[in-house]
């Protein structure tokens, strides 16, 4: 440990550089270590001596955690914390941080990239014209988006913000979301149902969970009476993805926009993957250089924060507040 005031360890990560996390830990005093391990007994002896940790995917246990007397704060690089031992952390006093924010505009985006994308037939008119075929017929009919409806499943960071977007193309945005009371700006919020039967566009934005597995299924696909596109950048199993194939085959829905599958990467065999209606992306909807770097400067703001005192932007674990190792003003 020697001369610095401070350890923090990341206990992987599968960016190519550490550049923010350095930046940020370079004027407190503070020697980071990328240690880029998983097992229990490496992170355990990785970490020992840790007064901080930035995590990935490595498993943080019990076990390991128990082993880190000196760790005040865990921080995930991303939204989800499936990789940290919640109820461990707390009962040891070390905060639990994450970044639930750092690709609101990159999803929303990809999500108005494919609704464009599918209206205007651009996948197909690429394919075509790159195969020789120059004829503006091949692709009838193409509708204009003045006029139409966009209904949200789910309302939050990101449906507001392609709800924002969208609403410079003169499309009325309805929404489902069973949490909120109000939309802003002009979102008319209405029961499951009917939007499903009132869109034109229907774009999935709620979270993946018991309620919400499965939610898009062979009965939602019989209610969306005017054929929509569906776009999907949320999670895969959000969507019953037999009932999807089936719908598109029969022509319930004009097509589908998916970042994201039940299966990813998908089977060489899935027939999605031949749907001329269909656009695919793998999973990319959280990706820009500038996401990627706010999300790495983040993390370490959240541990850094706590060894300076204070609460990180984003914790996790709110039980801890009254017994953190860290002593938070606040
Ligand atoms: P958010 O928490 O701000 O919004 C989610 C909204 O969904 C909330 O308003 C909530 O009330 C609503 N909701 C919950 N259950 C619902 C249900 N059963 N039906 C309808 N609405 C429901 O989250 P966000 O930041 O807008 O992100 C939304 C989702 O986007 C995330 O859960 C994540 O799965 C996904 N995401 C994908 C990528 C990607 O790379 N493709 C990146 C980031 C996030």
């Amino acid at each position: 440990m020697g001369q610095y005031r401070y350890r923090v360890v990341i206990t992987d990560c599968d960016h190519g550089s550490i550049e923010e996390e350095k930046e940020e830990f370079d004027r407190m005093d503070t020697e980071l270590i990328l240690a880029q391990v998983q097992e229990e007994k490496d992170l355990t002896r990785a970490c020992r001596e840790a007064d901080g940790l930035l995590n990935q995917y490595a498993l943080l246990t019990r076990r390991v955690l128990e082993n880190l007397p000196k760790c005040k704060a865990v921080s995930r690089y991303g939204v989800g914390v499936d990789s940290v031992d919640l109820r461990a952390a707390t009962d040891l006093g070390m905060i639990v941080a994450n970044v639930p924010d750092y690709c609101i505009d990159e999803v929303a985006n990809q999500t108005l990239s494919m609704i464009l994308a599918l209206i205007r037939k651009m996948a197909f008119f690429d394919q075509k014209v790159k195969s020789g075929h120059w004829d503006f017929r091949l692709g009838i009919p193409i509708y204009r988006t003045k006029g139409k409806t966009l209904g949200l499943i789910g309302c939050g960071k990101i449906g507001l913000e392609v709800a924002k977007r969208i609403s410079s193309f003169d499309v009325k945005v309805i929404a489902f979301d069973p949490y909120i009371e109000k939309a802003p700006g002009g979102i008319e919020l209405k029961d499951f149902d009917t939007v499903l039967k009132e869109s034109d566009f229907i774009a999935i934005h709620c979270p993946l969970n018991d309620s919400t597995h499965h939610l898009i299924g062979e009965r939602e696909f019989g209610k969306m009476e005017k054929k929509p596109l569906l776009i999907n950048t949320s999670r895969g199993p959000i969507i019953d993805e037999k009932a999807l194939i089936q719908a598109l085959e029969q022509g319930l829905i004009a097509g589908a926009g998916l970042d994201v599958l039940e299966k990813e990467p998908p089977d060489s065999k899935n027939p999605l993957l031949k749907m001329e209606n269909v656009i695919l992306s793998p999973h990319i909807g959280f990706y820009s250089e500038e996401s990627i770097s706010e999300l790495k400067r983040r993390t370490a703001r959240n541990v850094s924060n706590v060894l300076l005192g204070k609460w990180p932007s984003s914790v996790v674990n709110r039980e801890v507040k009254g017994k953190t190792r860290a002593s938070i003003s606040g």
